[in-house]
């Protein structure tokens, strides 16, 4: 029998997005509410157990690894994790990534190419310093800047990540766009996802990215393109800048039917799906009954992984109750 994470829509899972922290240096207005309440480091994965179940997830057919968070760089030690998940890259393993808000990567950039790093999401919703202090309630733009200046010295690629915000950075993404092609980055435009009470009306500040899509096409030539990165994006080439631009948009195009991936939060309980409630917790099972337990509560969460998300970005209900810090982008 074939050991390969297949689910009950017959969708092979080779993606996994793991989230080593739900802690952050930054307080992203659409991400978290000002005062958020972290779960307590005694009951995070550590990070050799974390390694432990990389290596799980790879003998399953896992081909991708990215980490995520909260910010994946704020998680003492992260390095020695990515160097032991980087050791099985060509071996079973394409690659290991992460999604990260940028402002630890001065220091890191190089230490995370070394480790078997070689492209990077960086989120970052504006070029106006006050304007990104004010998203991300206190983030200081020259510092991302400036990580994103040492990801470029040590060679690692880079995608702009961009939550598409209206009356907030809606004049930003045009120009976000252009600065893209003149760094030699790619963007990817996000839809806000109604996840966790932020202590914001999300309403307010969604922008269907169809209509963004459309406003780009009349001022550049976008080309479509069958690019995939593994992800739910839908890439157009933007040749006369040199760049490619991905739209996420989980209102306005449903991606699930080709979904590849599940989430695995720090303290070990897996989601099938980002925008659904259902959950498995490993890390008890796994502590106590090691490998078999962990291959058998993944059977259990293919089994169980629902058809879709059903975000409805007309309330202003989050769809579920968790902030996306806790499962990662
Ligand atoms: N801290 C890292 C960062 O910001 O890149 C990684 C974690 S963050 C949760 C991952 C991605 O999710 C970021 O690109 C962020 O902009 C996006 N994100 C957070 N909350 C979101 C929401 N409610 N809707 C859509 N995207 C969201
Ligand atoms: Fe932190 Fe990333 Fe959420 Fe912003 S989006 S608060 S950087 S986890």
């Amino acid at each position: 029998m074939s050991n390969q994470l297949i689910d009950g829509f017959g969708r092979h899972i080779t993606y996994v997005r793991l989230s080593v922290t739900d802690r952050c240096d930054l307080r992203c207005r659409y991400c978290m509410s000002e005062k958020m309440q972290f779960v307590p480091r005694n009951e995070l994965l550590s990070l050799s157990e974390l390694a432990d179940l990389s290596a799980i997830l790879i003998g399953r057919g896992v081909r991708r690894i990215r980490l995520t968070g909260g910010e994946p760089l704020v998680r003492r030690n992260i390095l020695k994790l990515v160097e032991d998940i980087g050791a099985h890259i060509g071996q079973g393993l394409d690659e290991v990534t992460l999604t990260t808000n940028g402002t630890q990567l001065g220091a890191m950039a190089q230490p995370l190419y070394d480790a078997g790093v070689r492209r990077v999401n960086v989120s970052l919703d504006s070029l106006k310093p006050e304007q990104f202090r004010m998203i991300t309630r206190n983030g200081d733009l020259a510092q991302v800047l400036a990580g994103l200046d040492a990801a470029g010295q040590a060679g690692l690629k880079v995608k702009i990540n961009m939550v598409a915000l209206k009356g907030m950075n809606e004049d930003e993404i045009e120009p976000m766009l252009r600065w893209c092609g003149a760094q030699g980055h790619e963007l990817t435009l996000i839809e806000a996802m109604p996840l966790g009470e932020t202590g914001e009306d999300r309403t307010d500040h969604y922008m269907p990215l169809d209509a963004v899509r459309d406003t780009l096409a009349r001022q550049h030539m976008l080309v479509p393109t069958l690019h995939r990165t593994g992800g739910p994006a839908r890439y157009y080439d933007v040749p006369e800048l040199g760049t490619r631009i991905g739209f996420i948009t989980p209102h306005s195009n449903n991606f699930c039917t080709g979904c590849n991936r599940i989430r695995i939060t720090a303290t070990g309980t897996v989601f099938g799906c980002l925008g659904q409630d259902q959950q498995i917790d490993l890390r008890d099972i796994m502590r106590s009954e090691g490998v078999d337990g962990v291959n058998r509560i993944l059977d259990a969460v293919m089994i169980a992984k629902p058809k879709g998300h059903d975000f409805d970005i007309g309330t202003n209900r989050p769809a579920v109750a968790r902030h996306m810090s806790v499962t990662g982008g």
